[in-house]
């Protein structure tokens, strides 16, 4: 860039210059420049530089930096565009709009920002929708397929998602010529600086629809409810999302459709409760049975199994059985079934059944210990773990 010139030289006015000293100053140097009226060769250049001694004088933060640091603070901070962006030329839309002619599409060979910045909304993809799904500890831990109801947009089969009656079109959009979007611009001399908001009439369709169509009022899509198929995998649990892709709502012509995303609740089961990837149930077993010892039918996801009850067993004894809990998600093998033994003591008794009891009571038996300290004993015992000899702790991945 060759050396610029000072702007308050440009603009022809005293480093002090009131704002409208500053106006004025423009108005009438861009009266004398605009290359419409004026068609020496350097006009336009001439315009340019008055704009932008304008636009950095105008605004009270860059001056102060242009008093300070000169061109240098200006070009070090600001790009040429944000120059004209952030300028205030209000009070000269009759000189711009005479210049610009109206329309957008730029200003001689430094405009044309205005169309690179507008985006246009085109086609929108359908919206995703989420949805619940309760299922059983059994559905989770072997998975399972499931059909659920889903209400959402279709394209609507009459229009074809236009939202026209067919045999009609719809027409483009006079408000905002089709774009979908309404441009607000601020017309500097370099351009149109333009910010767009979605057209109020058309909604950001670019496209106005003067006959609906019937079956869904000019929205191009009807609700239904369709019928899914769910592959739930195995091991799943609560707050896991599966997404179906394309299987939320309709977009609009020519867009992809949202997503689905089902969202697992396992239902508390009455006997097992799940800690990560193990099962937890509770057994009662009678006291003849642990302190004898037996073979009993414990409930898993797999079925009834035997586990061998210890003679000498205590209540709340926790006995785990390998495998027997919920598959991993991912990978393979699954966690164990922790069983806690709940030893049920007797609360009627009859007549032979009490004298048993006072005769073994009387052996010696009575206390698992010593006689002495019962009470303790059992405290003791409820949170004792008796696990099993082959067993590691961890879920070693089998
Ligand atoms: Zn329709
Ligand atoms: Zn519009």
């Amino acid at each position: 860039m060759s050396t610029k010139r000072d702007y308050y030289e440009i603009l022809g006015i005293s480093k002090d210059a009131s704002a409208s000293d500053i106006k004025k100053a423009y108005r009438k140097l861009a009266m004398k420049y605009h290359p419409d009226k004026n068609k020496e060769a350097d006009a336009e250049d001439k315009f340019k530089e008055i704009s932008e001694a304008y636009a950095v004088l105008s605004d009270e933060e860059k001056r102060a930096q242009y008093d300070r640091f000169g061109h240098a603070g200006i070009d070090n901070q600001y790009s040429e565009e944000d120059i004209f962006r952030t300028a205030d030329f209000g009070g000269f839309e009759d000189i711009l709009e005479h210049i610009f002619g109206g329309g957008f599409g730029g200003f001689g060979g430094f405009g044309g920002f205005g169309g690179s910045r507008s985006t246009r909304r085109g086609p929108q993809r359908g919206a995703d929708l989420r949805y619940d799904l309760d299922i059983t500890l059994k559905q989770a831990a072997f998975g399972d397929k499931v059909n659920i109801d889903v209400p959402r947009a279709h394209t609507c089969d009459t229009c074809g998602g236009t939202g026209a009656k067919p045999g009609t079109e719809p027409v483009k959009c006079s408000n905002c010529g089709g774009s979908g979007q309404v441009t607000h611009a601020r017309r500097t001399p370099l351009g149109n600086f333009v910010t767009a908001t979605t057209c109020d009439k058309c909604h950001g369709m670019g496209q106005i629809i003067e006959s609906p169509c019937e079956t869904c009022n000019g929205s191009g899509k009807v609700r239904k409810t369709k019928t899914i198929e769910v592959n739930i995998p195995t091991g799943v649990e609560t707050g896991l999302r599966l997404k179906m892709s394309g299987e939320g709502e309709a977009g609009s012509p020519g867009a992809p459709p949202g997503d689905l995303y089902i969202v697992l609740h396992v239902k508390p089961h009455e006997r097992f409760e799940r800690m990560g990837d193990d099962i937890v149930c509770e057994i009662p077993i009678s006291f003849a049975q642990a302190a004898l010892g037996d073979s009993i039918q414990v409930p898993t996801l797999y079925g009834d199994v035997k586990m061998n009850i210890k003679p000498g067993t205590q209540t709340h004894s926790v006995l785990r059985l390998k495998g027997k809990g919920m598959p991993h998600l991912h990978g393979h093998g699954q966690g164990d079934q922790l069983v806690k033994v709940i030893v049920k003591t007797p609360t009627k008794l009859n007549e032979e059944q009490k004298k048993l009891l006072k005769e073994f009571d009387s052996l010696g038996g009575g206390s698992a210990g010593s006689g002495k300290g019962g009470v303790f004993d059992k405290f003791k015992n409820a949170f004792e773990s008796v696990i099993s000899p082959d067993d590691s702790p961890s879920d070693s991945p089998a």
